[in-house]
């Protein structure tokens, strides 16, 4: 496989209707109305490196687990003419792939999956959360563990996983690296629900959630790269319950939160572009 065609050819990633989507709602439901109709344009006008360059790692990182590129087709695309976001993803990859192997994280069994594929698993899904409406995932890396696997991961990266069986792991680049990423993993609302989704849908349940994070270092070293775990617990599928059911509720609301307009990485796009004037 040619890089070239994987970073010109990287989709978004969304799943649709998510944990991404349906935070927004649940955080500000003007925020959220405003991106549904403006989303595309936003885009445009205000592109976004950060989730540009994350976009393309994702995209790498697909093929790389699936074993379709390697890390010297990787490399080649150092050589191109592309922009600086997609020459930067390929250069977190190439670090990336110095790194791990492709089945660094076990045997691959799937890569972007998206679920729900089919109307049983749409049923199966609203089912669980006991409410008549979409929540979508797309699970980067789907792999199994076993003995062998398991035990070099967890000296590799001091990480207490849970058994050998299914896995799912999550990719998360970053500008800096984060001292709560185990705190992130145990609390994220994304963690909580997809391996409840995937075992709502799929044969075999899965043993847990790998965050595997890799940082935008100017120089990656050992400590650009690092995991944590979440596995499933007893309170969890209530919990996304009412979370789920909570955020639904707001989603036809056009009600601004002025506690929201100041996010964590700076003021909301939707007030700098002035498409909200916060009333
Ligand atoms: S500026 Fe504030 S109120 Fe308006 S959409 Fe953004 S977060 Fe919501």
């Amino acid at each position: 496989m040619n890089i070239i065609d994987v970073v010109t050819s990287a989709h978004s990633g969304s799943s649709g209707k998510g944990t991404s989507y349906w935070t927004e709602v649940s955080t500000c439901s003007r925020a959220s109305k405003l991106r549904r109709k403006h989303g595309d344009t936003l885009r445009l006008v205000k592109p976004n490196p950060k989730a540009n360059i994350g976009v393309m790692f994702h995209a790498i990182a697909e093929q790389y687990h699936l074993g379709k590129l390697t890390h010297d087709d990787i490399a080649w695309g150092m050589q191109s003419n592309l922009d600086a976001d997609t020459l930067e993803a390929i250069r977190i990859a190439l670090a990336y792939t110095q790194r791990y192997a492709p089945d660094h994280f076990g045997k691959v069994l799937a890569t972007e999956k998206l679920i729900p594929s089919n109307e049983l698993e749409t049923m199966a899904i609203a089912r669980m959360l006991g409410l008549d409406k979409p929540y979508t995932a797309r699970i980067d890396l789907v792999t199994y563990l076993d003995e062998e696997r398991l035990a070099y991961l967890e000296q590799a990266h001091c990480l207490l996983l849970n058994g050998p069986g299914i896995y799912l792991v999550d990719h998360k680049t970053h500008g800096a690296i984060d001292s709560q990423a185990q705190t992130h993993a145990e609390l994220s609302v994304q963690f909580l629900a997809y391996p409840l989704i995937w075992n709502a849908t799929q044969p075999e349940p899965c043993r847990g959630i790998i965050e595997n994070n890799v940082v935008r270092h100017a120089k990656l070293a050992g400590k650009s790269f690092y995991l944590a775990f979440r596995a499933t617990q007893q309170d969890d599928l209530m919990m996304l319950q009412r979370w789920v059911q909570w955020a639904h509720a707001q989603e036809e609301a056009d009600i601004p939160n002025l506690a929201a307009c100041r996010g964590k990485f700076g003021p909301c796009e939707f007030y700098t572009v002035g498409l909200c004037d916060r009333k």
